[in-house]
C-alpha cells in the first residue's frame, strides 16, 4: 500500500519541484534535467526510432551487416575515445545505419543512440570528413543540447512525460523529427566547435573535418541540398569557424587512410 501511492505521488512531486525549480531559475544554459532522464529519455527515443526505421524495412540490422558495422564502430570508436565526452561511460553510444541513399544526414538522441543514414556515408569523400560530423552530433548528445532545447520550448511537465512514459504520441513524433531538429545557432556553433576538439584528441585525425562536409555542400548548393544542410545553415561562416579553432588547436593538414572508408561505402 505504502508503495503504491509512493510510485503514484512521486511523478507528481518530482513534476512540481522541477517546475518551481524553472520557474525561480530561467534558463541560462543550465539543465535542471538529471541525466538519468536524458538516459531514460535516449532510451524510449531510440526504441521509437528503431522501430519507426524497421518498419520502412530501412534499419540495418547488426547481425547481417557485420563487416560494415565494424568499420563504423571503429570511426565512432576513434570519435569517442578522445578524452573530452563528458558521458562516455554514462551514455551507451550505440550507432545504427539507416538505409536510405537519397538522405545524407546523422543524427543522436537526448542518451547517446546515433544514427547515419547511408546516405551520408555515400556523399562524403573521405574518413576524416565522417568523423568530424559524427563529432559534431556526438556533441549535441554530450552537451545535452536536446534535453536543454526541448526543456525550453515545451518545459520540464512535458520532457517528464516522455521520461515516463505517459506520451507516446508524442515520442513518435520526437523519434520522426530528430533528424529535422533545428538546434539554435549557439547550439550548432558549440557542436562544430567540440567536433575540433574531439577530433584533435584522437592524435588521428584532421580537426576540420566537420568543415569538408561544409565546403563539399556550399559546392554543390546549386543542385541538390544535403538533408544536413538544412538543419545547419550558414555553411560558409561555419567552415570559417570550425578552420579557426582547427589553427588554433594545431591539427590541421593530416590525411588519413581511406581504406576502411571506401570498404564501407561498398557494403552499403
Ligand atoms: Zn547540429
Amino acid at each position: 500500500m505504502r508503495r503504491s501511492l509512493l510510485t503514484r505521488w512521486f511523478p507528481l512531486a518530482v513534476v512540481s519541484v522541477l517546475a518551481t525549480a524553472a520557474v525561480s531559475k530561467p534558463n541560462q544554459g543550465f539543465n535542471i534535467f538529471p541525466i538519468q532522464q536524458d538516459i531514460a529519455l535516449g532510451e524510449q527515443v531510440a526504441r521509437q526510432t528503431d522501430s519507426l526505421y524497421l518498419a520502412k524495412g530501412q534499419l540495418l540490422e547488426r547481425s547481417k551487416n557485420a563487416r560494415a558495422y565494424t568499420l563504423l564502430d571503429g570511426v565512432v570508436k576513434r570519435v569517442l575515445d578522445n578524452g573530452a565526452i563528458k558521458y562516455r561511460k554514462e551514455f551507451p553510444w550505440d550507432v545504427k545505419i539507416i538505409k536510405d541513399d537519397a538522405t545524407q544526414n546523422a543524427f543522436a538522441t537526448p542518451g547517446g543512440h546515433i544514427y547515419v543514414f547511408s546516405g551520408l556515408i555515400k556523399y562524403l569523400d573521405n574518413e576524416n570528413e565522417l568523423a568530424g560530423v559524427l563529432g559534431h552530433e556526438i556533441a549535441h548528445a554530450d552537451r545535452r543540447h536536446s534535453t536543454r532545447m526541448l526543456q525550453q520550448q515545451y518545459g520540464t511537465g512535458l520532457l517528464l512525460s516522455l521520461v515516463l512514459g505517459n506520451n507516446p504520441g508524442q515520442l513518435v513524433q520526437m523519434a520522426a523529427g530528430l533528424g529535422q531538429l533545428k538546434f539554435s545557432r549557439g547550439y550548432e556553433a558549440e557542436a562544430d566547435k567540440y567536433s575540433t576538439i574531439y577530433l584533435n584528441g584522437t592524435h588521428y585525425y584532421s580537426c576540420d573535418g566537420a568543415a569538408g562536409f561544409f565546403i563539399k555542400a556550399e559546392k554543390e548548393a546549386s543542385s541538390r541540398t544535403p538533408e544536413f544542410l538544412s538543419t545547419h545553415p550558414n555553411p560558409g561562416s561555419r567552415i570559417q569557424a570550425i578552420q579557426k579553432s582547427a589553427q588554433q588547436l594545431g591539427c590541421t593538414g593530416k590525411t588519413v587512410s581511406n581504406t576502411n572508408f571506401q570498404e564501407l561505402k561498398r557494403l552499403l
